[in-house]
């Protein structure tokens, strides 16, 4: 039987999160600072622990079936692959910063100045949608330390909060990119391949499903549950069961985190109480 090759991160912001959703999907396998290759115990997968640069080209030659890599690398590299899954991790922006004194005139400030970063081409195609023609400077690390040292003018960096500009001295102008982890696949897997990574998607599904529900019980007077239950939906409907106490019912079901608050408060509003909340592990609708 063929196995499933993965490729994560070894080490780095994309590595924790890789691992644990594989983990909430049921899937073991072992991690190690000198594993470069670990064979799952319970699911017929290979996992390669690779630099996030070189997973978008692996996975299009084949030497890995399916990876996870930041939306910033895989456009970045431009590699052909299929792109199956966003998986609201890792989320960062790339964004284009200038020395903190600088009093930034929009755009154009960059025109024939020269920015250092670790991402021309994302960079080079900003520029050309803003007309704009300035010097693209190539350095795979430690970018922010550019104008600092005369190299740069200006940076284009991922930033996820701002404090790594803020301590160099800089100040962000312009977001060029947004991105969030990926998991991508090799465009001619065999039907057997798919099939398990179809598997895979099914479980992921699952924990994204239940990591943006909530299960809600309250009390409420019989009167009152027309009302309440408009705002809760549930998967196909509310469980409704009658209290010891006559006139009162404790009502079941599943909310959407997005508008939770929103519809605990038309409950509370409706005559609800001792509303429990429990988050929920797996949801498959
Ligand atoms: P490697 O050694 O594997 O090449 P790296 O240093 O290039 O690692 P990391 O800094 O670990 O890369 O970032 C990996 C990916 O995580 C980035 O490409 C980006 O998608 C995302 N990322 C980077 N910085 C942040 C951040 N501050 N917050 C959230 N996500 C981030
Ligand atoms: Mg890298």
């Amino acid at each position: 039987m063929s196995k499933l090759k993965i490729a994560i991160q070894k080490s780095g912001r994309l590595s924790d999160d890789s691992i644990k959703l594989f983990k909430e999907c049921g899937i073991k396998f072992e991690v190690g600072k000198s594993k470069l290759k670990s064979t799952s115990r319970n699911f017929p997968a290979d996992f390669l622990f690779l630099r996030d640069d070189d997973i978008p080209g692996y996975v299009e030659d084949g030497v890995a079936d399916v990876g996870i890599v930041g939306e910033n690398v895989l456009v970045e590299y431009g590699k052909d692959v299929d792109n199956v899954k966003a998986l609201g991790f890792s989320k960062c922006r790339l964004s284009l910063a200038v020395p903190r004194e600088v009093d930034y005139p929009g755009v154009q400030y960059f025109e024939g100045k020269s920015i250092a970063t670790s991402y021309p081409n994302l960079l080079q195609k900003y520029l050309d949608e803003n007309g704009v023609k300035a010097h693209i400077h190539v350095i795979s690390g430690s970018v922010e330390i550019a104008p600092g040292i005369g190299l740069a003018e200006g940076v284009c960096d991922i930033v996820s909060t701002g404090g790594t500009l803020l301590s160099n001295g800089l100040k962000e102008v312009e977001t060029i990119f947004r991105s969030e982890a990926l998991m991508v696949a090799n465009k001619s897997l065999s039907a057997e391949k798919k099939a398990l990574l179809d598997r895979i998607l099914f479980r992921i599904d699952a924990v994204q499903k239940a990591q943006n529900h909530k299960y809600v019980l309250l009390n409420a007077p019989n009167e009152k549950i027309d009302e309440i239950i408009k705002v809760m939906p549930g998967m196909r409907s509310p469980t409704i069961t009658p209290l010891a106490q006559e006139g009162w019912s404790s009502i079941h079901s599943v909310l959407k985190e997005s508008d939770f608050w929103e519809n605990i408060e038309t409950m509370r509003a409706a005559g609800a109480e001792g509303i429990l909340v429990i988050p929920i592990e797996k949801m498959i609708s």
